[in-house]
Order: structure tokens, then sequence, then C-alpha cells
């Protein structure tokens, strides 16, 4: 089968590998018919992390289940389903207290397409070994493509928002970087936050948020004015991050989307003062398919419409390390 390797900075290819099989009754095989390229993959394939090349890419897709194992129970084969991006198993004690990102079963940091033995969900097969937990299928009568980051990079609006709906912010800021931005400024909105504001250099992607129904797009955070009881911080911008502490209301949350991978400076002094609460860390999305799925398919949000890029799956290679835009790639259902 073909896999879509990162192969080397810059570099992203085919390359055969052998075709995965089931190993237990608990597992799934899958064929992706509607992947995506996370903004993390551009940090990636850049040679930015600590993951060194290479290996299959691609951790966000919608998929048709191909073969389960005998005790599987919430899918079927031909059904459509979207898989999260980690390995989980479901039943430990992390995953059920909806930590599923830092399952026990699997070593930290495992999931499909950052260079464990779990392959890439551009491969034409990928292996579920926890079908129930990993997989749930989507409803009828909305295209599958709108659910392809359903099990990450979307899902992390979810995420990221109802985490801190209890904080009931007058004003949340975000700033931008990718898609993720904009996918926060979808929840955000989504869910009810009364006032989002959006800061991001780039205007497609501002005035996308501003059709989104965010306020104050400006380039930057030190032009947006006041202060904001929770800032959702995209993009790894480690010099905004110092100066977001500032801009929090007092007890406040300010939440790293995406991750920050270098050292950096905070204001301690001033942090004390504020009585800020800084997150980092990936995504548990487990718990968070489900309900994103629901807010897709009730029409709240359109992922196709939020600055997407549909290619077909053929020319992967090439857009991948050239498409600014969030890469949707469409697999030709007659041959899939
Ligand atoms: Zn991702
Ligand atoms: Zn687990």
């Amino acid at each position: 089968m073909r896999s879509l390797v990162y192969a080397a900075p810059g570099k992203v290819e085919w390359h055969e590998a052998i075709e995965p099989v089931l190993q237990g009754d608990y597992e799934a095989l899958v064929v992706p018919v509607a992947a995506s390229r996370c903004n993390f993959d551009i940090a990636l394939i850049s040679g930015g992390l600590p993951l060194r090349p290479p290996f299959p890419i691609g951790h966000e897709a919608v998929v048709r289940v191909v073969s389960i194992g005998d005790s599987v129970t919430s899918v079927r084969p031909g059904d459509i389903a979207v898989v999260v991006w980690h390995i989980a198993c479901g039943v430990c004690d992390r995953c059920l207290r909806g930590v599923t990102g830092h399952c026990r079963e699997v070593p930290p940091g495992s999931g499909y397409g950052v260079g464990g033995p779990w392959g890439g969900l551009f491969d034409d097969l990928v292996r579920v070994p926890f079908a129930d937990a990993m997989l749930t299928p989507v409803p009828a009568g909305v295209e599958p493509r709108e659910f392809s980051a359903a099990g990450d990079g979307l899902g992390l609006g979810h995420a990221i928002v109802s985490r801190n709906t209890h904080l009931q912010p007058e004003r949340v800021a975000v700033f931008g970087g990718g898609e993720h931005g904009l996918y926060q400024v979808a929840f955000a909105v989504a869910l009810g936050m009364p006032y989002v504001a959006y800061a991001d250099p780039d205007p497609e992607r501002r005035s996308i948020a501003g059709n989104l129904g965010a306020h104050a797009v400006a380039a930057s955070p030190d032009q947006l004015d006041g202060t904001f009881g929770l800032i959702i911080a995209v993009g790894a911008n480690a010099d905004w991050l110092y100066g977001t502490i500032g801009m929090l209301e007092p007890e406040g949350v300010i939440e790293c989307v995406g991750g920050h991978f270098a050292d950096m400076r905070l204001p301690g002094f001033l942090s004390y003062l504020n009585g800020a609460t800084v997150r980092f860390g990936l995504g548990n999305n487990g718990p968070h398919v489900r309900p994103t799925i629901d807010v897709v398919s009730q029409g709240l949000i359109r992922p196709s419409t939020i600055w997407a890029a549909e290619i077909d799956w053929e020319d992967l290679p090439e857009a991948y390390t050239a498409e600014p835009r969030k890469l949707v790639a469409l697999r030709n259902q007659t041959t899939a």
C-alpha cells in the first residue's frame, strides 16, 4: 500500500509500506476517505520539532471502516467515522477522566503521523487498535469531508472553549495562526461567548474571523484594547505570549493551542499579581469528537468554508509543502 511519508525537512512523498492487519478483537482496519493537514504538520515538516524523519505523516481523517474484530460494537464495516488523532484505550483511569492524549496503554505522545508504529492518516489502510474508543460514526446527510479535522484541530475548538465556559468570560481573545485560531473563534461563537476578539497578521484569516462573528480584528495582540477573561493563543508565538499576561483579567486563563516547543520567558511577578493560569499541552480530543460532530451536523460550523483548500488525493505530496490554507485531501472513492 501507499503511505504519505515525511521524508526530510521540506519533503513529503509517497512510499510503499506493509499493509496493517487486525491484531486483536478490539481493533479495526479503516481507509481514510477525507484527510487534512494539521497546522502542527507545517512546523513538523519544516524540521522545527524534535521528531526526526522519515515517518508516515497525517493525523486528521474521516475514514471508512473496512473490517473489525469480534468485540467491536461502535462501528461496522462500511461505516463512515471520525478517527481521533491519538491512540487511546478508552478504559484506563486517564482515558476515563478525559485525558485521552495520555492513555496508560501506550507510550507518551502516541498518535498517528508523529513517528510511532501507527502509520499516518494518509495511508491507504490504517489499523485502529481500540476501535470503540477511537472511532465515532458520523451521520448521513453531511459530506464526510466536513469531519476530517473533528478528531484533532477542529475538535480542539470544542475542547478548549468548553473547558473554559465556567469562567463566563465577558471578553475572549483569540490570537490566530493557521486554521486553529479560526476553529477557536468558530467554537467560541457557537458555544455562546458574548464577545470574541481576533488578532492575526493575515488579512484573509482576519476577514474569515469577522464572518464567523469575531470583533476588533487586528494584526497583533498589542492592538487590542481592554482585558480578557480567556485568551486563546495559537501559533506558538512566544513574544505574543509574554505580552498576553498583562491583557488578562485577574484569575483568567491563557490557553496555548498547538504547543510551544522551545524554552521561553514569562513575566513572573505580573503573572503572580494577575493570578494568571497558562495551559499548554497536546489535545485530549477523545471526549470532544462526538460534540464536535454534533456542532457540524447542526450546521453551526461548516469547516469547508473556513480557510480550506480541497485537493485530490494524488496531489498531496506537492500541496503538503506548498498550500498555506487548511489542506483537505479527498480520496477517489472509485479506487478507495
Ligand atoms: Zn494536529
Ligand atoms: Zn487509556
